[in-house]
């Protein structure tokens, strides 16, 4: 259910793995992902496909879990973009808009990210009590999503020197294999993220690329998770499974 969290000064994150939740297969067990919010991303990545009822039903065990409100989390379309939004209420009823990192100083506010492969990105300042979450993938990496999610969080009043970031589950850059003009095209842009896979062909390291980035904003406290959601039987792969489920990354304050 919860693969890992953690508490730093009133701020918390978690991340979940894919057991504990009602999903038949290949969704089982504890897809977090699509039930009834079809995006374009999610769409195409097959999650879309579940039963809504199930993910509904996923997302209040893994709130319980947490011992945090299910209607008070904050989910997000995700569509590999650098948008940030900032956030003070759940959606409620409103359609939820298509956006890769949100952002709150409001206390008790859970957000939500949503991923299978791509490096879920949690952050907060606990002094100053702002939270962000944020969906990097290739794309969004190379868009520069979390530098727009630092922003976002020093514009209400947060200072890098004192975030806090947790990366969780991702494809790791010795699986991510891309076509070689791929990888020269990431490396122009972000050298850290150029990798090789352990079967010797080009790859990208999306999480490498997401700390040095976080590093050159002067963030210090940055912990990146050691699992690879390819490697891991434990967590949902879209580079293994295509059709899969989507684990969750949630960062609140008390
Ligand atoms: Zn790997």
């Amino acid at each position: 259910m919860i693969g890992r969290r953690e508490s730093v000064g009133g701020a918390h994150f978690a991340f979940t793995d894919r057991w504990g939740g009602v999903s038949a297969a290949p969704y089982a067990e504890l897809n977090l992902g699509g039930g009834g919010t079809p995006a374009r991303a999610e769409s195409r990545a097959g999650e879309a496909g579940d039963d809504p009822g199930a993910v509904r039903a996923n997302r209040e065990l893994a709130a319980k879990s947490l011992g945090v409100d299910p209607a008070r989390v904050v989910w997000m379309n995700q569509v590999h973009r650098a948008d940030a939004l900032v956030v003070d209420e759940p959606w409620g009823e409103r359609p939820v808009p298509e956006v890769d990192a949100i952002v709150t100083a409001r206390r008790g506010l859970p957000l939500a990210v949503l991923t299978a492969d791509c490096v879920p990105v949690l952050l907060a300042d606990p002094v100053a009590g702002v939270v962000a979450a944020a969906h990097a993938g290739r794309p969004g990496m190379l868009a520069g999503v979390v530098p727009a999610a630092v922003r976002a969080m020093t514009g209400l009043g947060a200072d890098p020197a004192r975030i806090v970031a947790r990366t969780g589950p991702a494809v790791c850059g010795r699986c991510y294999e891309v076509p070689d003009a791929m990888r020269d095209e990431v490396a122009a842009a972000e050298p850290a993220a150029r990798a090789t896979t352990s079967w010797g062909t080009p790859a990208v390291d999306v999480a490498a690329g997401v700390r040095t980035q976080l590093e050159r904003l002067g963030v210090r406290d940055l912990e990146q998770s050691a699992v690879c959601t390819r490697e891991s039987a434990d967590h949902f792969s879209y580079r293994r499974d295509r059709t899969t489920g989507r684990l969750a990354g949630y960062v609140w304050l008390d």
